[in-house]
């Protein structure tokens, strides 16, 4: 059976580009009769806000997107279901990672970061350094060889993709300076964990998915690599810049205190998903809605 996820983060009021993914997530797995899990990603507590936990149950009940599993609403997240109950099994992967010598610490500052990996890939400053793992305040690293970690995956749209992971992402931190597991583990170990054979995000997400890929190989995690993707293009502003979280006046939240309604929304997520009747209903687009015919976008 198919199984998907939505993994907001609770560390802002979510924006149509959020409603445009998990209505896209929605109707793929509504439409294959598959199981949809909701995951709230608050590893990074000093982000997660009670508010954006909540916005997060109050958008998807207002659009009418329900889930097969995952929280039900805040204190059920907090209670039962917040990744913090999963740091275990997120340190497990991170030991046999060093435990294979796939690890080095780093110590290079923010600011050092910012001058030798301008473009957003570690050059491998601390690669050789020999900087034992136990030392305080450093970044835990995986070792990506660029050239031996070329990773092929299928996605929905574009079909086989095969990306370098190394090339488009250098050796990502996978454990904090502040010793919590990093973005790429806990997702990994979350999507491994839940089953997950469908994963739809951004297409900025595209290098995300082939370091995952590679890290999943190291672990010897066979289901991850052979999910299928679904990297959609992201929403941007008039002015062609990504909407983010930082734009308040963009927010979902805004729009149904300004008196949008969520026939609105999903009329419009309709239209930028390339269907020429802007449908207002979710039936109505879950009927006219295939996979085969969303657009390569
Ligand atoms: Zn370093």
């Amino acid at each position: 059976m198919l199984r998907s996820r939505l993994a907001p983060t609770p560390s802002g009021y979510l924006h149509l580009g959020n409603a445009f993914s998990f209505l896209l997530t929605w109707l793929v797995v509504r439409k294959q009769h598959g199981h949809l899990h909701l995951r709230i990603d608050d590893l990074d507590a000093d982000r997660a806000k009670p508010d954006y936990y909540d916005d997060i149950f109050t958008t998807l009940d207002w659009l009418g997107l329900d889930c097969d599993s995952g929280a039900r609403n805040t204190y059920d997240c907090l209670r039962n279901w917040s990744q913090k109950h999963r740091l275990n099994e997120y340190h497990q992967a991170l030991m046999r990672l060093a435990d294979a010598g796939e690890i080095f610490a780093c110590e290079c500052s923010r600011s050092l970061l910012t001058t030798i990996a301008s473009n957003g890939v570690y050059p491998g400053e601390c690669r050789a350094k020999g900087i034992p793992l136990t030392q305080s305040n450093t970044a835990w690293r995986v070792r990506l060889v660029e050239g031996a970690s070329d990773v092929q995956f299928y996605d929905a749209a574009q079909g086989e993709m095969s990306m370098d992971a190394a090339r488009a992402q250098g050796d990502v931190i996978v454990r904090r300076r502040d010793g919590i597991p990093a973005y790429h583990i806990a997702s990994l170990v979350d999507d491994t964990l839940d089953a997950i054979t469908l994963v739809v995000r951004g297409a900025d997400l595209l290098p995300s998915t082939a370091v995952q890929i590679a890290l999943a190989q190291k672990l010897g995690l066979a289901g991850f690599p052979t999910a299928t993707f679904l990297h959609h293009a992201l929403l941007t502003e008039d002015s062609g810049k990504k909407l983010s979280k930082s734009h308040d006046s963009l927010s979902l939240r805004a729009m149904r205190e300004n008196g949008t309604s969520a026939e609105e929304v999903i009329a419009r997520c309709a239209v930028l998903m390339g269907f020429d009747t802007p449908y207002s209903s979710l039936q109505a687009l879950l009927e006219a809605f295939s996979l085969e015919k969303f657009p390569q976008r």
